[in-house]
């Protein structure tokens, strides 16, 4: 499946494969196996945590529940675990707001925009495919390559996660 094809499918569907809000870590690591690296958001605290799996990032709730996951578009293309097998696809180009917003229309899939200024520049294109989950499309702005020639927001990652308030127990003892 071509790239934005797969990512309009991410948008219309709020899921990846077995990858949606709510799943358990024991789904995914039954599935994929061993991250790559794991992260405490705690120190002290054993969840929640963030579960690496290539350009794929987890984040579990202390229920062990996904809340968020961080899928980076990188220039060689997408990197999922897919059941034990890495599966890459490659861009011809990087994936620019155009190619973007025209696939989602393809996808029959609504969208929002809203701009973040507070960690540089981002604009995300927003997706509310199913109740609990949202998707954004996060893209950097144009004009912040040093080659000199204009560019496009291109896209630098997706986010999937957790739409609704969802009641995680206190850690234990604080
Ligand atoms: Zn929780």
């Amino acid at each position: 499946m071509e790239l934005t094809t797969e990512l309009a499918a991410i948008g219309a569907t709020g899921r990846l494969g077995i990858v949606r809000p709510g799943v358990p870590s024991t789904t995914i690591v039954a599935a994929y196996g061993q991250p790559s690296a794991e992260e405490r958001v705690h120190r002290a605290h054993e969840w929640p945590r963030w579960l690496h799996y290539s350009g794929l990032r987890l984040l579990f709730c202390r229920c062990r529940l996904l809340e968020t996951a961080v899928v980076e578009i990188r220039p060689e293309g997408l990197q999922l675990p897919d059941a034990g097998h890495r599966r890459v696809d490659t861009p011809a180009a990087p994936v620019t707001e155009p190619v973007m917003t025209a696939a989602l229309a393809g996808a029959g899939c609504p969208w929002e925009v809203r701009e973040h200024w507070n960690i540089g520049r981002d604009r995300i294109l927003w997706t509310a495919p199913v109740p609990g989950a949202e998707v954004g499309f996060s893209f950097t702005g144009p004009g912040l390559r040093a080659s000199g020639r204009p560019v496009e927001w291109s896209l630098r990652t997706l986010v999937l996660s957790r739409a609704v308030e969802h009641d995680c127990p206190e850690p234990g003892g604080t």
